[in-house]
């Protein structure tokens, strides 16, 4: 069979996408590869379908049990023969599935990288005929990435110890060169055939919204998206717990998600959620490695996360089907202290050395300050964050809330300036302040605190700014950091000059920068009811209906029967034979068996009523 026949047969699909096949042809041809795509561009099936055509069995390693659970089940459901080995199997499945394995049976095998160093797993491999090595999330062996793994190094080991070497084959979602190369040093890929797909998900709305009353906007977003699936992600637990309650007095449904939880609720939570049998998680960045829900059609972080990678894998867990779909960012100042509060008490790197410890810190804290620039900045969040990634990409997307907003250019020449200058004769007088503090002078604040220094007599940028708004002064200090005309640091996150700001007040330059026109932007358009057009929604109703009733009854997630995006493409093309059925996106030789009848009679029964 050709790739292209499994991915017709097996997964119900026409073609593949972008840079799939690519991949596919040079794993066939025994190369190695690096597949660089972002999350829902569709990397499980680049080594899925190579694994059904190659001699051998393939082993997927992949960092959660939860991940591999669904995998397995959603290739089952497709009839390919996959099974898992990890600690969550009781000995009896365990022997089992390890049976099925030595018999042949098995083509595509997961397991958890501390899996590896067993002695029944290295049995294994000096058995059983691996064609193929696939590391799923390669990032994780990356000590410079943003979820760095120990338990990865083991992969090592393991190859080392295999007669011979297959081909390994290795996918992340994660874009930045410097962990691209470590992937390709640590796991030792041999001349690999790399593939970085454009990071861009075209579906996904951008937006960032700073308001006063978080809660209340919050609350205002799930409204207009009530009866989708979305997730609110926050950075604490104890925020997690605050929106979760919250929530559920102003009667949304929602449950929360977090490592504080026992082992059973928050599987509970979680399959509630996955089974679409309540609307709303409330979660900590625990939640969602691993998550393969499709139809998630919204991402609201409470907070900002503590950099662009983390919000762009979180976010991307939206739409990941293809649907149109919103990923919003409620930023607060108060985010930016939490995650400097993250980064400074952070226990996660205690086996390291201190100088590498002390590196890694610096390098967060970079990150966390490209991330607040993201939500300050007001420039197109796409192209940002794509710039980020390394991807050139124009200024204007049209599809996020600064491309959406309406911005007039202010002179802020003169307020810079008077910033600056404050901050300079502040540092005269030896006083260090951080941005409020500095505001407050500016606008020649009465409070207690500041009396002892009789600023009114003695300070002349005191007061210089008495007319100005304290967002507006936030705006323009946050505008000036982002330039680089001052910089913020220190144990207290003070404001800093450096040699830009001696330029800025002897050369006096024209600053311009973009403000709101409206000072209470809209919140994103309600989209109507974000189906394409040509999607009959009456029938696709009936279509989820009857999905709902079969994951109901046999106890597996919706999306693993069908996505949304099968049951539109459904809907659209309205097939009423087993071969149009067939030529549904999404339908395969053994969904046809399994669930053809179910819904061709649906379709069949709406026709007639129709
Ligand atoms: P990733 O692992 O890159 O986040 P997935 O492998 O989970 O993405 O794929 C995302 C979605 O896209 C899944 O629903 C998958 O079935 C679908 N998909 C993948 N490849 C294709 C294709 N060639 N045609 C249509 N849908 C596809
Ligand atoms: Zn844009």
């Amino acid at each position: 069979m050709t790739p292209e026949q499994i991915l017709q047969q097996y997964f119900g699909y026409d073609s593949f996408r972008k840079g799939q096949d690519e991949l596919i042809r040079a794993i066939l041809s025994g190369q190695d590869v690096l597949g660089i795509m972002p999350t829902g561009a569709g990397k499980s099936i680049c080594y899925q379908v190579p694994a059904m055509l190659l001699e051998g069995m393939t082993i997927v390693i992949s960092p959660l049990i939860s991940l591999m659970h669904d995998q397995v089940r959603a290739l089952l459901e497709n009839g390919i023969p996959a099974a898992y080995l990890n600690s969550s199997l009781d000995e009896e499945t365990y022997r089992r599935t390890l049976a099925k394995v030595y018999s042949g049976e098995v083509r595509i095998l997961y397991a958890a990288p501390e899996r590896l160093e067993t002695e029944s797993f290295l049995r294994i491999a000096q058995d059983v005929r691996i064609a193929m090595v696939t590391v799923d999330e390669a990032h994780c062996v990356s000590q410079w990435g943003q979820d760095f793994r120990p338990s990865y190094m083991k992969i090592i080991e393991f190859l080392k110890r295999l007669p011979y070497r297959p081909i390994l084959s290795a996918f992340t979602a994660t874009a930045t060169q410097e962990v691209a190369e470590d992937i390709v040093r640590i796991l030792g890929l041999d001349h690999p055939y790399t593939l970085t797909t454009g990071f861009d998900r075209e579906n996904l709305y951008f937006g960032v919204m700073q308001p006063r009353d978080k809660f209340a906007t919050l609350l205002q977003l799930l409204r207009e998206h009530e009866g989708e699936a979305g997730i609110v992600y926050c950075l604490t637990r104890k925020s997690v717990e605050a929106v979760t309650e919250s929530l559920n007095e102003n009667g949304i449904d929602a449950r929360r998600y977090h490592a504080g939880l026992s082992d059973e609720e928050r599987s509970r939570n979680q399959e509630d959620f996955l089974y679409d049998r309540v609307p709303v998680i409330v979660a900590t960045n625990a939640f969602g490695m691993g998550i393969d829900k499709s139809n998630v059609s919204f991402v609201i972080h409470y907070n900002m996360p503590k950099n662009l990678e983390s919000y762009y894998q979180e976010a991307g867990r939206a739409g990941r089907d293809g649907s149109r779909a919103e990923c919003i960012l409620l930023y607060g100042p108060g985010d930016v202290r939490t995650n400097q509060f993250m980064i400074d008490h952070s226990s996660d790197n205690d086996q390291l050395d201190e100088e590498t410890r002390i590196r890694l810190r610096e390098k967060e804290q970079e990150r966390l300050k490209l991330m607040t620039f993201y939500c300050t900045r007001h420039e197109c969040l796409r192209s940002y964050m794509l710039r980020y990634f390394g991807e050139n990409t124009p200024n204007y997307c049209g599809n996020c809330s600064s491309c959406r907003t309406n911005y007039e250019k202010r002179d802020i020449s003169v307020d810079a300036l008077k910033i600056v200058s404050c901050i300079y004769r502040l540092h005269q007088r030896n006083l260090h302040f951080g941005t409020k503090a500095v505001i407050d002078v500016l606008r020649g604040s009465k409070a207690e605190k500041y009396e002892k220094f009789k600023f009114a007599d003695t300070l002349s940028t005191y007061g210089i700014m008495q007319d100005v708004s304290e967002k507006q002064c936030r705006e323009m200090i946050d505008y000036l950091l982002a330039e680089n005309w001052i910089t913020k640091g220190g144990e207290y996150s003070t404001l800093n000059l450096n040699r830009r700001s001696a330029q800025l007040l002897k050369e006096r330059p024209a600053l311009s920068m973009n403000v709101v026109k409206d000072e209470k932007p809209a919140p994103p358009s309600r989209r109507e009811n974000g189906l394409p057009a040509d999607v009959d929604e009456g029938l696709f109703a009936k279509l989820k209906a009857e999905r709902a009733a079969i994951s109901k009854r046999e106890g597996v997630p919706a999306y693993i029967i069908f996505t949304d995006a099968a049951l539109q493409d459904m809907a659209r093309k309205k097939p009423v034979s087993d071969m149009a059925f067939l030529a549904v996106s999404g339908v395969g030789r053994v969904k046809l068996d399994k669930y053809g009848p179910r819904f061709l009679k649906v379709i069949q029964d709406y026709l007639a009523e129709k």
